[in-house]
């Protein structure tokens, strides 16, 4: 069996999310390429676009780090099968547990994007590469795993015109930024860019509407504390054009959804901020988008 093979499973993915009493057909898993394409060798000509230094970051430490390709094969790792969490809060859930109304944690509270797609649940590969993006900085392990969660949202939401679609990688407040030696989240962006392209036919811009200040670490928080803690951090740029967003499917991007205040407040920036003029009153005409939150883990579901 291929790595990339799902595991039999009743795709119960649902998008665009539709009310409870419509009974849509499960989407089949159709998209899910049997074989990973096999990447471009790494050419020592013509490097533009891309700066020399990330040409060698991800050409060479990947030597560094075990490759992704080489980890999954090792731990027999391989994307979730959809269906196996709430499509509404992103929680792991049993059979029928979840539909398209959420599951038991979630059917009474709001949730401000229209879906969520992971890869899985906190723990053992996922865990121990999201903890090396961050904080090793590995970009070719970054970009690996960014395409391996661009293959789950072409799987889980079919194929889209890839000129509606918006990639949003969560931003990164400036001084984290100098702390860290990774934008990660663009990182993962720029590999889902690529796998969606590969599914898509053309590449999805890239776009950062978002402006992000910087606030102590949301680690070892309280669910409650990490809300407080980042309420009103982000805001749209000033320039930031609302017509580019009408229309679209915004693809959140983030690493870890662990209380969802994060993508909570890039939601309520992007849906509050754009809606309103400089006064502060709420314009009368506001940019329709769709929001797909897609992160590569989901954590503290036992918490
Ligand atoms: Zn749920």
């Amino acid at each position: 069996m291929s790595p990339r093979e799902p595991i039999p499973k009743p795709a119960r993915f649902i998008w665009p999310p539709q009310p409870l009493d419509a009974s849509p057909a499960p989407r089949t898993p159709q998209h899910r390429p049997s074989a990973k394409p096999s990447r471009r060798p790494p050419t020592l000509g013509v490097i533009d676009p891309r700066s020399l230094w990330e040409h060698v970051e991800e050409t060479w430490l990947g030597v560094l780090s075990p490759a992704w390709p080489r980890r999954c094969r090792e731990t027999t790792w391989q994307p979730e099968p959809i269906g196996l969490w709430c499509q509404r809060c992103g929680r792991s859930v049993g059979d029928f547990e979840a539909d398209a109304g959420g599951c038991a944690s979630c059917r009474e509270t709001k949730v401000p994007w229209d879906a969520v797609i992971r890869l899985g649940p906190y723990e053992g590969l996922l865990r121990d590469a999201i903890l090396e993006i961050k904080h090793a900085g590995f970009r070719r392990l970054a970009t690996d795993v960014g395409r391996e969660l661009g293959d789950q949202v072409a799987l889980a939401i079919g194929p889209q015109d890839p000129d509606a679609v918006l990639l949003v990688p969560i931003p990164m407040a400036l001084r984290r930024r100098a702390q860290r030696p990774l934008d990660h989240t663009h990182a993962l962006a720029r590999g889902m860019q690529a796998a969606l392209a590969e599914q898509w036919g053309r590449p999805s811009p890239i776009s950062q509407p978002l402006f992000r200040q910087f606030t102590p670490t949301q680690q070892a928080k309280s669910f409650d504390l990490r809300r407080k803690n980042i309420r009103g951090t982000m805001r749209p740029k000033p320039w930031q054009s609302r017509s580019e967003l009408a229309g679209k499917t915004l693809i959140l991007i983030d690493d870890v959804l662990t209380s969802g205040a994060t993508l909570e407040e890039a939601c309520r920036a992007l849906l509050v901020g754009l809606n309103r003029s400089t006064k502060g009153t709420p314009r009368e005409e506001s940019p329709q988008f769709s929001v797909l939150a897609a992160v590569v883990a989901v954590a503290g579901e036992r918490g």
